[in-house]
């Protein structure tokens, strides 16, 4: 269908298209339309724009991957296809590793994600059923060796509370995407993102421009100075509001 760019709508509504799409390839699943549906709810609430709570969790988030050992970006069919091109492009600027990661099992569909990456010049890792994560019982419990299992920094956009949960348990230091500032992921991970995902990761990836000369000692007073709590708590008022 094509959206006229003047309408009010218009970026609710390619979003909309783009996970369609992504059903109609085999990307995304059919549940992956009820997250949206959740994701949009909660982008209504907040005006539908990037407010300051999300620049500072943007800015923290990015300073964290720049500072990490083995960064890497945890991906599902959902984050595949709204946003596939923009995070092999942060994923380059943050010398980050791209892991795909789906919760309803589906080695066909982990192929299909992997393969959408690669049309922009992104390597997306496979779990390997060798390795699990912990803590989980799912199929999200398995991991590659040279992805999420070894990483110390992982961003995790449209992630499920359980494994953002597990993922903290074994160490790592979690920075999510989610417009629910109530959800388990939201309240689990270290630093959280309340902003929609085809707006946070173009931002992020001008944040990584600009940060990447910085020296790791303002990197990590950037990261210090950040107050999780502070920004769920912005959120919420802003969605009182
Ligand atoms: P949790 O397990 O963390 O409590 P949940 O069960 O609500 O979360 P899921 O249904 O697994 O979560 O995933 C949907 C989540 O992703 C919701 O919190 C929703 O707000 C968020 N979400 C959906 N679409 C987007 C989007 N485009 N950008 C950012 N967040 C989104």
């Amino acid at each position: 269908m094509k959206i006229p760019e003047s309408h009010p709508r218009y970026a609710s509504l390619m979003s909309r298209e783009k996970i369609v799409r992504g059903v109609e390839k085999g990307i995304t699943s059919l549940h992956g339309l009820i997250a949206q549906g959740r994701g949009e709810a909660f982008d209504y609430l907040l005006g539908e724009k990037s407010h300051n709570f999300a620049m500072d969790a943007m800015t923290a988030g990015v300073a964290a991957l720049l500072l990490a050992k083995n960064p890497a970006i945890s991906v599902n069919g959902n984050a595949a296809s709204l946003c596939a091109e923009d995070i092999s492009r942060l994923a380059k600027a943050i010398n980050a590793a791209i892991e795909v990661n789906i919760f309803h099992a589906s080695a066909l569909r982990e192929k299909k994600i992997k393969k959408e990456f690669l049309r922009y010049g992104a390597k997306a890792l496979l779990p390997s059923k060798k390795y699990s994560i912990g803590f989980l019982e799912h199929n999200r419990r398995f991991a590659n060796k040279k992805g999420i299992l070894v990483a110390d920094v992982v961003l995790v956009p449209l992630e499920d509370g359980d494994r953002c949960e597990a993922l903290r348990k074994m160490g790592k230091k979690i920075i999510a995407i989610d417009l629910n500032p109530m959800s388990r992921t939201a309240k689990a991970a270290h630093i959280t993102i309340v902003d929609n995902i085809t707006r946070a990761i173009p931002f992020m990836i001008k944040i990584a421009s600009s940060l990447k000369r910085a020296n790791v000692e303002r990197l990590r007073l950037i990261v210090s100075k950040y107050d999780n709590r502070k920004t769920l708590h912005s959120a919420l008022k802003q969605i009182r509001h």
